[in-house]
């Protein structure tokens, strides 16, 4: 664990490092927890190798955190995390791989969507030499049109403004490896866009398609609000060219003001033309007026963002870890032979 934790837990006491680590941070995700979990078991325990479930509760109040102790004391395979409160899902993210200790972690989402069935293709995929697995997505079924579409929008605008290449259609359904993941963990930015700092650690990458299912149970924890406030989380994380914009649209509105001035001007000394005066200075006023209020909100976005950075406060506050002491025939397996 490191120093970003607030008050870090003692390792469990039986801490083993495994060959994999799943991570899944959950948020009232009670009603799918329990088939989350059988899936989980069903899909690892066939692949012979020794792992671990980090379940992170991010807060919640529908008594998901209560489910996860009780599971932890009768199953050594998980570990039950618990935040102090909601911090969000890449903060109950970073707690998960901060906690986890295998050769390989996968991320996951707790509602299904991503189907832990294909863990055993991605840990082909790391066998053949990728560090980092990412699942792209071919099919979106259950989402909005609307969300589909501002999906695919904002990963295209994304790839354009940041200096690095933030794969498109990806999520955070994927598998790395530990000194991927140590790099990740190392990063010490408080405003933590994940898809983009995934990216931004680097490593050889292998992309896997697949098919993202509708959610088994429970609601979606986004709103428009939300995904918004996450895109330009997203862009203002990874580039400054939105303040390059602000600046070229200043220069287009003052060009654009300076000509219209100029014509006015012109029309009054060579032909004669009353100058009405009122519409036209509603209308320039209104137009710089816009500018200005986008530059300036735009400017205290960076600003803000630099606020939050200078506090250094922790990424989340642990309220407790959880994990059943493992029985001596369960002794790790190596992932790479
Ligand atoms: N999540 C979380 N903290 C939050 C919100 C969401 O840990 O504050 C988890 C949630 O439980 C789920 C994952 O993040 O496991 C993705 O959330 P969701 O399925 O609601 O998002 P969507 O798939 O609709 O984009
Ligand atoms: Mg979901």
């Amino acid at each position: 664990m490191t120093s970003r934790v607030a008050n870090p837990h003692p390792e469990p006491t039986a801490k083993v490092p495994v060959a994999l680590s799943v991570v899944v941070p959950l948020y009232n995700e009670r009603a799918v927890l329990p088939l989350l979990l059988e899936r989980l078991t069903q899909v690892l325990q066939p692949l012979g190798i020794s792992y671990e479930l980090v379940l992170v509760d991010d807060g919640s109040h529908d008594g998901s955190g209560v489910y996860l102790l009780e599971q932890a004391a009768r199953n050594p395979t998980i570990v039950a995390v618990r935040l102090s409160r909601n911090f969000g899902k890449e903060a109950a993210l970073s707690a998960g791989m901060d906690v986890s200790s295998g050769d390989a972690v996968v991320i996951l989402d707790a509602d299904l969507q991503d189907p832990p069935e294909l863990i055993g293709s991605m840990l082909e995929a790391m066998r053949a030499g990728a560090d980092i697995v990412t699942m792209k997505r071919r099919t979106r079924a259950g989402e909005s049109w609307g969300k589909r579409l501002s999906a695919h929008l904002f990963y295209r605008l994304m790839s354009r403004i940041s200096h690095f290449k933030i794969p498109e259609d990806t999520g955070d359904f994927r598998l790395m490896s530990r000194r991927a993941v140590n790099a990740l963990n190392s990063l010490p930015e408080r405003n933590r866009y994940m898809k983009g700092l995934f990216a931004w650690v680097g490593f050889p990458t292998h992309v896997i398609e697949y098919d993202r299912d509708p959610r088994a149970a429970g609601n979606t924890k986004w709103n428009l609000l939300g995904l918004i406030g996450l895109a330009l989380e997203g862009i203002t994380s990874f580039s400054i060219v939105p303040l390059r914009w602000a600046s070229a649209l200043g220069l287009l509105a003052a060009g654009v003001g300076m000509s219209f001035g100029l014509w006015i001007v012109v029309g009054a000394v060579f032909h004669g033309n009353p100058v009405a005066g009122y519409p036209s200075m509603i209308a320039v006023t209104t137009f710089l007026g816009g500018v200005q209020l986008l530059s300036v909100g735009l400017l205290g976005e960076y600003v803000g963002k630099t606020y939050f950075e200078t506090k250094q406060r922790p990424l989340y506050v642990l309220r407790d870890v959880v994990q059943s002491p493992r029985q001596a025939s369960q002794t790790p397996t190596p992932l790479k032979d």
